[in-house]
């Protein structure tokens, strides 16, 4: 199929770019290999996008960004891409459906997904135990003791959401002061639930079939302790999803994609937005703002062209 323009990902920064794109008359396909609203839909409640004084279900945001951008008439595409090439007139996009796409444009909007801390028994007892979706799991530990690691704006957040179920969230941070925004701090030191070990680390998952402890190290006099977890889940950061592009754009140390501030990125047609960017702050409100920008300089790189 050829397209003047073809967004992969449809979370926040993909829909807004269609939805601008498609405003803009520009021929524009969405490919996306999962549910429409990216992480997102991982999100119990999101209470920091402007226009929802009342806080909004993270899945409710999703499928209202989707609409609005289908009532424009942005086509979103279920499929995973496989390869991106340069060609003549573009870019060729090959996905496990089978079905290829040519855009005369490109623009990159996959996000981030959790980094694996890679600690003995995580990846063993992922799905077991080991989560990374408190929204996705946290019923499955009800009246159970979990543990979260992290001490982010994810880690804390679903540390409090984890309350709802878990009997006792044992929030795990390697130092002594949460890097979480202040006002999601406070809600986890109200929180009686919440136990926070600082300057501490995980050192093993435990179980043989499933989580039955977490081993954690004290940094500051090597001591151990086991804890008695059922459920452990970790949010130490999010890793760029560009492993498909790092042979076409240029990204910075971690895989993030640069760009300058019309999006653009290193190749010529190539254009990136939200998560997926070398950045400061992902969030949602910063992901739609990267979507627009990018489907503006898309068009002027297309318009450019004809
Ligand atoms: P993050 O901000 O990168 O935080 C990762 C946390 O994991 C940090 O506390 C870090 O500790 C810890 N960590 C990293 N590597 C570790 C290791 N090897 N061992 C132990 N701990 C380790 O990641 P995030 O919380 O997933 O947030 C990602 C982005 O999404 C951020 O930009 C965040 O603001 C945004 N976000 C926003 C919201 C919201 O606005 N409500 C919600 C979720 C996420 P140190 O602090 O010591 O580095």
């Amino acid at each position: 199929m050829q397209t003047d323009l073809v967004i992969l990902g449809a979370g926040p920064a993909g829909l807004t770019a269609g939805l601008y794109a498609s405003r803009a008359r520009i021929p524009v396909v969405v490919i996306e290999k999962g549910l429409p609203g990216g992480q997102l839909t991982a999100t119990e409640t999101v209470d920091n996008y402007p226009g929802f004084s009342e806080a909004i279900l993270g899945v409710e945001l999703a499928q209202k960004m989707e609409a609005q951008a289908r009532k424009f008439g942005v086509e979103i595409v279920q499929a995973e891409v496989k390869l991106v090439t340069p060609i003549d007139q573009g870019f060729s996009i090959s996905t496990d459906e089978g079905k290829d796409f040519v855009g005369r444009g490109l623009i990159l909007a996959t996000g981030a997904s959790p980094v694996k801390l890679g600690i003995p028994g995580e990846l063993r007892l992922a799905g077991r135990g080991v989560s990374y979706c408190a929204v996705c799991d946290g019923p499955f530990f009800r009246h159970m003791e979990v543990a979260v690691v992290g001490g982010g704006d994810s880690a804390v957040e679903e540390a409090c959401y984890l309350t709802r179920f878990a009997s006792r969230v044992h929030l795990i941070h390697r130092r002594d002061e949460l890097r979480a925004v202040k006002e999601i701090q406070e809600r986890a030191f109200a929180e009686p639930k919440v136990s926070i070990h600082w300057n501490t680390l995980p050192v093993a998952v435990l179980g043989e079939k499933d989580v039955q402890g977490l081993r954690v190290r004290s940094t500051l006099d090597g001591s151990e302790e086991v804890l008695s977890v059922g459920g452990i889940f970790f949010y130490v950061g999010l890793h760029p999803n560009s492993d498909g592009f790092r042979n076409l754009v240029d990204t910075d140390e971690r895989g993030f994609v640069i760009t300058d501030s019309a999006m653009a990125c290193s190749k010529p047609g190539v254009f990136a937005a939200g998560d997926i960017r070398s950045k400061i702050l992902r969030q949602i409100s910063t992901a739609v703002g990267d979507g627009a920008t990018a489907a503006y300089s898309a068009q002027q790189y297309l318009e450019g062209l004809s």
